[in-house]
């Protein structure tokens, strides 16, 4: 249904056509010329997280900093993609085997995708999850349901960015994530928009894992 937010967008859309955040050519918020000379992630991660650019490349660092702290929403269209692409790439529908190889994803019938929540106090200020919307996207994309309501956080983890080192990365997010509802045998791929230690994510596959998830397997824009 369109809104009057719908109609404003729109004429603001004629007003001031997008255009690339990178090589500022009109178009996309990020055109596929520049997304291709973005470098790929190739750090080894635990084998059930998949990160598909090098966070060391300056131009992704600014775009997630752009999504996060200037509001730039419309930037994640073309980053959702590009992990839907490799969703696709890496997954197959063999529902009755377990055996994964590396960075394999599970995509059966119960599969579903879950955002990595953020602290309640930060969404609230920032108004929006980025890790959220670029679920909403890839799940609009190969048409696997999103569900936010599954993982909640059980309570406000200091910013990662004010912890100095892993071992106090890791106490900072333990026990940061409750299940509320049914979680036995999906097969989740959880969301996020970067991935530094592996800890956040491990956090939340850990508690999925302990009320009987059937795979739990990760996805981020940036390592
Ligand atoms: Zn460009």
């Amino acid at each position: 249904m369109w809104t009057i937010k719908n109609y404003l967008a729109k004429i603001l859309g004629y007003l001031f056509p997008s255009c690339c955040y990178i090589c500022k050519k009109e178009g996309e918020t990020i055109c596929d010329k520049c997304i291709k000379t973005f470098p790929k992630n190739i750090d080894i991660l635990p084998q059930y997280i998949i990160s598909v650019f090098s966070f060391r490349d300056e131009k992704i660092k600014n775009i997630i900093h752009a999504i996060k702290y200037y509001h730039r929403k419309d930037l994640i269209k073309p980053l959702a993609r590009e992990l839907a692409k490799k969703i696709q790439d890496e997954g197959y529908a063999k529902q009755e085997s377990n055996e994964l190889t590396n960075n394999q994803l599970l995509i059966t019938n119960n599969c579903v995708l879950i955002p990595i929540p953020m602290p309640t106090i930060r969404k609230y200020m920032r108004g929006y999850n980025q890790s959220e919307l670029i679920a909403k996207e890839i799940s609009e994309i190969l048409s696997i349901p999103m569900n936010t309501k599954l993982l909640v956080r059980s309570r406000n983890t200091k910013r990662q960015v004010k912890t100095f080192n892993k071992a106090e990365r890791m106490k900072n997010q333990c026990h940061s994530f409750k299940i509320i509802g049914d979680v036995s045998n999906l097969n989740i791929i959880l969301i996020d928009d970067v991935t530094t230690t592996g800890a956040t994510i491990s956090e939340a596959r850990n508690i999925l894992l302990e009320h009987k998830a059937r795979e739990v397997q990760a996805i981020t824009i940036a390592h």
